[in-house]
């Protein structure tokens, strides 16, 4: 095992362990007599994370479980029974009757819930079994897989109890009359006792209330030991019924679903976050151990984990939004293009979410988009930096775009990266455009703009002139020929490497015909694309300005040709012909300010929100 650090948590729980320790009222439970054998000094806790962290204080001694399994066999019941079954014999209504009380719910027939004996028992012998040491096995199996270790039964208690269990024997029998159990009693409540001789740890318990909390994966072996979808019924159960007559002021006082058993244990789950073991034999007189409870509740308070607290407004999971006169897509675009982009680009829209997206969170995102008064013809919604898309979030999503689709918006979902969220969106609203990446999804937006308008029929037919540039647009005529003379035509077929990112810079290149592709290599290896240069367009200025090796690798999309002006020309030129080469440097400087400009918008776009 890793040396660990002690850290705040553990501070935290010594601290409630220190002041929790000096309180000694209470009694231990003397009906089993096994059980009055218990050092009423004992005192432990843990508290497990769901990513499997347990952090724990006190004494670790190895107690009687008893009636804590009580809602961990109910999970393996539903589990192998499925809910029908087993609600039709176990109710789940709380009761002002003691835990060990020989009564039915009259209204309904059944056991009234599975947190008293009655139920219990009857829930026992629900688990799946041929036999009841297959029963057994099942349980204490179970119980295990709960706990992350392998858990054994503590043979005097079981005897003890069993010496002494007429009134559990009582219970049954009436169950029994009532046509909830239907074999041989004794056996049927020898299983019951069993399993609540298995012996576990306050450490056991938190990883059992943490394996609820982790919708029934324990946190600390990753293993599946009950099916999610009965984690919720067994978490209510315990919720109205777990803390005998005290849980509707354990609910108030605690808010967390918990167990507890005569042994002195409790656990408790919060969803999603953590489980709570607790162990100390002194009871109080509704039968709950008094430092449980007051350890329980002083956790809870500290750490705010109360279920019902209202949970803090959630910040909405939109971690940008902006339009494509702002920010444009990667795809490089003659100056026509750029034009009309800038003008009418605001027409394309990009909300960009982060993070589990839920109810809270979408319900912002729909009120933004709905409410959003600049006119929009295109809507991205980039999910892919989600993580979660939980059901309130796939369904208001799923409207959103639905409507958003019906009302005219042509609609374009970047797709998560992450796998799970990947899923739920794959389900949602048809006739959306799906894109790996919001550049794309960008550029496709751009491309159906310059469509509508006309603008992509616009593209040079042949070789764009050095006179029609865009870097050299507004030269003069005796400039372009004076940069004329000293390019050089290279034509590359597609697919090849016009250069590799760390050459050695050999021109500014103008685009003629055809179209490149620039692209860096990232630290995982993969090529990720930097932008598209069509005919008209310039690369490689950088190398003029200087003089270092190539910071991307261009490559040709399609057969391109290209006017390349070396350093050596450059040179020539400033030494030849001044004057122009000074308005080249300068037509240069202005387009590497426009890009740096873009970059600034870019970044800008990440504080709207
Ligand atoms: N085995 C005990 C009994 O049935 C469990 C009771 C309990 O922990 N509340 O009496």
């Amino acid at each position: 095992m890793a040396v660990q650090v002690p850290g705040p948590i553990d501070e935290l729980l010594a601290d409630v362990w220190r002041s929790v320790a000096e309180i000694d009222d209470g009694e231990v439970a003397t009906y089993i007599p096994e059980l009055a054998k218990a050092d009423p000094a004992t005192f432990g806790m843990g508290l497990a994370t769901l990513d499997g962290q347990v952090y724990v204080a006190g004494e670790l001694v190895p107690f009687t479980i008893q009636s804590v399994s009580k809602p961990f066999v109910y999970a393996l019941a539903l589990a192998d029974r499925g809910h029908a079954d087993v609600l039709a014999k176990v109710g789940t209504e709380p009761t002002g009757d003691p835990f060990n009380s020989i009564s039915i719910d009259e209204a309904t027939g059944r056991a009234s819930n599975p947190m008293v004996n009655a139920g219990a028992i009857v829930t026992s012998s629900l688990v799946r079994g041929g036999s009841r040491a297959d029963q057994l096995e099942r349980i204490v199996g179970g119980l295990s897989a709960f706990a992350g270790r392998d858990l054994g039964i503590d043979q005097d208690v079981f005897a003890s109890e069993r010496a002494t269990g007429d009134r559990n024997r009582a219970i049954a029998w009436f169950m029994r009359s009532a046509g909830l159990l239907e074999d041989d009693v004794d056996e049927q409540v020898d299983l019951y006792f069993r399993q609540c001789s298995v012996v576990v740890t306050a450490r056991d318990l938190a990883v059992m209330a943490a394996t609820l909390a982790n919708g029934g994966v324990n946190p600390v072996t990753r293993e599946q030991v009950v099916p999610r979808d009965v984690v919720a019924s067994v978490l209510t159960v315990m919720t109205t019924c777990g803390m005998y007559d005290y849980a509707g002021e354990w609910l108030y006082r605690v808010g967390l679903p918990a167990k507890s058993g005569v042994s002195g244990g409790v656990a408790a789950a919060l969803p999603g976050q953590l489980g709570l073991g607790v162990h100390s034999p002194l009871l109080d007189a509704r039968g709950n151990s008094v430092r449980g409870v007051v350890a329980a509740e002083r956790i809870s308070r500290t750490l705010g984990l109360h279920l019902l607290l209202p949970s803090e407004r959630t910040r909405p999971g939109i971690r940008r939004s902006y339009r494509d006169d702002a920010v444009r897509s990667r795809r490089g675009r003659t100056r026509a293009q750029t034009q009309v982009l800038d003008a009418e680009g605001s027409a394309i829209a990009v909300v960009e979410l982060t993070g589990d997206q839920g109810f809270a969170s979408t319900e912002l995102l729909v009120r933004l988009v709905l409410e959003d008064p600049t006119p929009t013809r295109w809507r991205i919604v980039d999910l892919r930096r989600v993580t979660r898309v939980d059901t309130a979030a796939q369904a208001l999503l799923d409207g959103l775009l639905a409507q958003l689709v019906a009302g005219g918006v042509a609609v374009a979902l970047v797709e998560p990266r992450a796998e799970t969220a990947r899923a739920a969106v794959r389900t949602l609203a048809a006739g959306v455009e799906r894109f790996t990446d919001a550049d794309a999804a960008l550029e496709w937006a751009e491309t159906e703009l310059l469509g509508r308008r006309g603008f992509l029929d616009e593209l040079p037919e042949g070789l764009v002139p050095l006179a029609q540039q865009d870097l050299l647009h507004d030269l003069s005529v005796g400039v372009v020929t004076e940069i004329e003379a000293r390019t050089t035509t290279h034509v590359f077929p597609a697919g090849t490497v016009v250069f590799e990112e760390g050459a050695v810079a050999d021109g500014l290149y103008f685009v003629g015909a055809g179209q490149v592709s620039a692209d860096v290599r990232t630290r995982t290896g993969a090529r990720r694309r930097l932008s598209t240069i069509a005919a008209g367009s310039a690369f490689g200025e950088l190398a003029i300005v200087d003089g270092k090796p190539r910071s991307t690798r261009i490559s040709a999309l399609e057969p391109t040709i290209c006017h390349v002006l070396s350093p050596q020309a450059y040179a020539d030129l400033q030494a030849e012909a001044p004057v122009a080469c000074a308005e080249l440097t300068l037509a240069i400087a202005r387009s590497l300010s426009q890009r740096l400009r873009y970059s600034t918008a870019d970044v800008a776009a990440f504080e709207e929100t």
